[in-house]
């Protein structure tokens, strides 16, 4: 199959709808599609019937509802097409099979939003999202929401919260006099992963169970060179990249760029940006089509985001806009910024919204896993703040001034070599340490994590530019010469928000103490993260926009610290296992051995043997060292309250964390000192560099 002929094969999409739906049908859907018009339930018959129809011509025997429960990953239950009738059976798929299904939420988290003696729980099905085949089985994409109508997923929200920014960025357009039929939010997620050697993985338990490396030491060669960032591919990684790339074609997610990361076995890959509910349904299978393809080429995917210290980890960069219908993308500056309002109002309501918001943004990229890259100089810092660039940057200088802007004439470059052109400079240099860059026509919100579900994000992105949205709209809705009051509220707000803007160098200690001048928020890990969301301005915010109620916010917040909480203590009673069971075990043969030979050197009298002896004396000292810290780690983690999570994320972050950094630092050392026979487990130069 060509390119354009294998794009989108696997999915029932526009064309395909067009091609096996009655007209009526067709349009009834598309209108719910394109301008959000209400579902005509009535259709639904119709529309399965053509779905199971080309789902078997695809080799389907199955359907399931897809759903994003609050674990963070996918759900599905499959169901045959099959129906009895006397002997035989036939294949069927009902509208009502399409629109609702319904299962047990009872072992799905609800963080207590749904009490579990009533643990019935119904998946709807998403027409926005495309159904597609995959594996023998039709996927439709659906909400999961429990029997009383609280949201138990990551879909539900987002489509809330996307509905959120329709009404109010539609009020806003109307103040210009633009009319459309919905305004979109788009993503463009690009998804960081590490590949390394199926055989390594397998002998390490902490990769197997945690998803990361807890001991190891760092690789003679690390990443110091800078020479895999944009590196020629492997030729088995660049097997793995052709056929995920076939893969994500065949399923219509489109894929565009690929290359390698800045660590060593890091890639990265980059679709064409979506519908942010579309987006987030296709960076799930990706990273799930990744993990599948990879396990092909005896390759093991890791989308955790630090699978080795001291080395990059991994994170989704979330390109974020808003466009109309009508194709008008609301952060598009066009040439003339200056005289271009909308987008000037536009962009002061994103401002106050990260700067009034801030805690909702950084708590909604929390995770384990996310702490260990914020803040640590290879990922924005913990502190949320806007990177504007030099024209834009300046732009808002002047408007907060009051001054006049003058605009630059567009930067041109030349390579000073006559036969190469002279092209056009980007308005914006790259800026990597921001958290939140203005990127051209659309921002970067950079602190997601590379296995997160990018709903999260976007939830809370969404909802908070609405509410912003919604207090302007108000206000210029009521004003008697909108043209001389929406300068002054562009003014007002701008300047009123000017904090959170930062131009320049995130990294290093510098920012940290400029920011707390500015009064910004920093918080450095999960467990202070995310209790902002019980904070009541914050849950007031997402009550007002229609995104979660009380309850579902609180509840969201609970999960997160419960699964915080529960990573941890499996990363700790992994570290526990392998301290225990392969290296002090391990070390302590070695030393044996040392003695040994220590023994029978000496046993010939004449032979020197300081080498044997002060490695004696070292390994005894740091596998005493090594079992003390393991002892404190083990009392401690025991300490854990079991019933309060809010407790005991803090006691995780703040005592057991700490514990295990001392049992790593004394184990390392001896992965150092100690023989290569001897070493229980494939070291950082065996897993990095075996591919
Ligand atoms: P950069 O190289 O500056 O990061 P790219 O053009 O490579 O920018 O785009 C990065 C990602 O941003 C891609 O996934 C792209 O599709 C996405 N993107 C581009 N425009 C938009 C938009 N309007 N909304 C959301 N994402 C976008
Ligand atoms: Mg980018």
């Amino acid at each position: 199959m060509n390119l354009p002929e294998r794009f989108g094969s696997k999915v029932f999409n526009d064309s395909v709808q067009k091609e096996t739906l009655p007209n009526e049908v067709y349009k009834a859907l598309r209108a719910t599609i394109e301008t959000g018009k209400p579902l005509d339930t009535s259709i639904a018959g119709s529309v399965a019937s053509a779905m199971k129809k080309w789902a078997v011509s695809q080799g389907a025997t199955h359907y399931t509802h897809w759903f994003q429960p609050l674990t963070g990953l996918t759900a599905e239950k499959h169901d045959s097409f099959i129906e009895p009738e006397g002997d035989k059976v036939i294949m069927r798929l009902t509208g009502k099979s399409l629109i609702v299904g319904e299962s047990d939420a009872s072992s799905f988290p609800s963080g207590g939003s749904r009490v579990t003696y009533m643990a019935r729980g119904y998946t709807a099905w998403d027409p926005t999202s495309p159904a597609f085949v995959k594996d023998g089985t039709l996927y439709i994409p659906t909400v999961f929401v429990s029997y009383t109508g609280e949201t138990l997923d990551k879909k539900a929200p987002l489509l809330r919260s996307m509905n959120a920014i329709d009404k109010q960025a539609k009020r806003i357009l109307k103040l210009f006099g633009i009319d459309c039929k919905k305004v979109f939010t788009t993503v463009g997620p690009e998804q960081e992963y590490f590949l390394i050697d199926e055989e390594e993985y397998s002998r390490r338990k902490d990769l197997r169970l945690t998803g990361r490396t807890l001991f190891g030491a760092p690789v003679a060669r690390g990443q110091e060179l800078e020479d895999h960032y944009f590196g020629s591919l492997k030729p088995r990684i660049a097997a793995f990249m052709r056929e995920l790339d076939e893969e994500l074609w065949s399923y219509g997610i489109p894929s565009k760029t690929k290359h390698n990361e800045v660590a060593p076995a890091q890639h990265e890959m980059a679709p064409v940006f979506d519908t942010s509910n579309v987006a987030v349904d296709a960076n799930m299978l990706t990273m799930e089509l990744m993990r599948t393809v990879a396990k092909r080429h005896n390759l093991v995917c890791l989308l955790h985001e630090k699978p080795f210290e001291g080395i990059n980890g991994s994170g989704k960069h979330n390109n974020w806009s808003m466009s109309t219908d009508t194709g008008l993308n609301l952060l598009n500056p066009g040439n003339s910024p200056e005289s271009n309002t909308l987008f000037k109002l536009v962009l002061a309501a994103v401002v106050k919204a990260v700067d009034d918001y801030q805690g909702i943004l950084r708590g909604s990229v929390a995770s384990a896993a996310n702490d260990h890259r914020l803040g640590a100089d290879e990922a924005p810092p913990a502190i949320i703040s806007v990177y504007l660039g030099d024209q834009l940057g300046a732009l808002v200088d002047s408007i907060v001034k009051g001054e006049n802007y003058v605009s630059g004439k567009q930067p041109e470059c030349s390579i000073g070599v006559p036969e190469s052109p002279i092209f056009p400079k980007d308005a914006t240099d790259r800026n990597r340490t921001s958290p939140f860059a203005f990127t051209g026509n659309k921002f970067e919100f950079r602190m997601l994590g590379s296995q997160a579900n990018v709903s999260d994000a976007n939830i809370c992105l969404n909802t908070i530019v609405a509410d912003a949205f919604e207090q302007l709209a108000d206000e210029l809705e009521c004003s008697k010469d909108f043209k001389k009051d929406v300068d002054k509220v562009i003014a007002r707000e701008l300047k009123a928000h000017y904090r959170i803007i930062f131009n320049h160098d995130g990294y290093g200690p510098e920012w940290e103490t400029e920011a707390a001048k500015r009064g910004l928020l920093n918080h450095k890990n999960t467990a202070d993260a995310v209790p902002v969301f019980y904070e009541q301005r914050n849950v007031d915010v997402f009550v007002k926009q229609g995104v979660f109620t009380a309850a579902e916010a609180v509840a969201r917040a609970d999960i997160r610290l419960e699964n915080y909480t529960k990573i941890i203590n499996i990363e700790a009673r992994t570290m526990l296992e392998m301290a225990k069971r392969d290296i002090i075990p391990a070390v302590s043969d070695f030393i044996g051995a040392l003695c040994q030979n220590f023994t029978a050197k000496k046993s010939v009298a004449v032979l020197p043997s300081t080498t044997e002896y002060e490695l004696i004396k070292k390994l005894s000292a740091l596998n005493d060292k090594t079992s003390a810290a393991v002892e404190k780690l083990e009392k401690d983690l025991a300490k854990t309250d079991k019933t309060d999570f809010r407790k005991a994320s803090q006691h995780m972050a703040h005592v057991v964390i700490p514990d295990m950094d001392e049992v790593r630092k004394y184990a390392d050392e001896m992965e150092k000192l100690t023989s290569s026979d001897y070493w229980p487990f494939p070291t950082y130069f065996e897993l990095l560099y075996n591919v």
